[in-house]
């Protein structure tokens, strides 16, 4: 199933013939009261309400992809994860460009177990629709196109081998950065840094996570392309490390990192980003 937030908050199912609007599906979550939970109500309950929502879908009409905004499929994330420097050949170009690392010679693009996952504000996370809006324009804003994966149910101390079977779906994701001397959750927290999009896959419709091929493009030239394949510290450890740190709550996102190939992006450029087997994102630059 490919799960859509779109246009005016509404909830979809897309299809090969378009999005079904299944926005009744809310109805059937609990009503909230203050204090609110963490964490994101529609994804905790998706296996719960997952047969509801195809019957939904199949008496609504469909409206074709490009007639839609995506928003984020993920409205309420408790944390947005990064894993940093997760792929070999992006961890040799961040040691050779000072502006991608800025840690001192010692110590640049260490291995990502010295140096931990890091956080990102979740009020920086947007959908495709919505673009990035570059601040500071003096400085780098570098694209870092990465496999989104997005937690379903409490995960706390779990195993690698178990890790997996806490995964809602997969989604594509653009972990935006302006480069600089700065803590990196700071860097990488500003508002509409953190893309999700166009839509969550679950599990059972991606086969193998670990092999999806991916590009991004820049005004239609290819900046970036590898495999999920190609990751330094797999899927599963990803999700276990993290969760022997802290609680995983669903619909918390971790950044799964990038390839190599990130670069700047300036406004009036459109980043356009492709995964396999999860489709296909638009993302437009502007000024803040
Ligand atoms: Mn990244």
């Amino acid at each position: 199933m490919k799960l859509c937030r779109f246009n005016d908050n509404r909830i979809g199912i897309v299809r090969a013939d378009g999005v079904h609007d299944i926005t009744g599906i809310l109805e059937d979550l609990a009503p909230v009261r203050y204090p609110l939970p963490l964490g994101d109500p529609l994804i905790a309950n998706l296996e719960r309400l997952r047969p509801r929502m195809e019957k939904l879908a199949d008496s609504a009409k469909p409206v074709p992809v490009d007639a839609v905004k995506f928003l984020s499929p993920v409205a309420n994330p408790s944390k947005i994860i990064g894993t940093p420097v997760n792929y070999h050949a992006h961890r040799l170009e961040a040691d050779k460009d000072k502006d991608i690392s800025v840690y001192s010679p010692s110590t640049r693009a260490r291995p990502i177990e010295e140096q931990g996952l890091f956080l990102k504000a979740v009020s920086a996370l947007v959908g495709p629709s919505e673009g990035v809006a570059t601040r500071f324009p003096d400085r780098r804003t570098d694209h870092e196109a990465e496999l989104g994966l997005v937690i379903g149910r409490r995960a706390s101390n779990v195993s690698d081998a178990e890790a997996l079977s806490y995964v809602a779906g997969y989604a594509i994701a653009l972990d935006m950065v302006v480069r600089g001397p700065e803590d990196r959750s700071f860097r990488k927290s500003i508002d509409s840094y953190a893309v999700l999009g166009p839509w969550l896959v679950t599990p059972d419709e991606i086969g193998d996570p670990a092999n999806l091929a991916f590009s991004l493009k820049v005004n239609g030239e290819i900046k970036q392309k590898s495999n999920t394949r190609l990751m330094v510290m797999n899927l599963p450890r990803q999700v276990s490390w993290a969760s022997s740190f802290y609680a995983l709550l669903p619909g918390d996102i971790i950044m799964t990192g990038t390839c190599e190939g990130v670069g700047r992006v300036v406004p009036g450029d459109t980043m356009s980003l492709e995964f396999e087997r999860i489709g296909r994102m638009d993302v437009k630059v502007r000024a803040a």
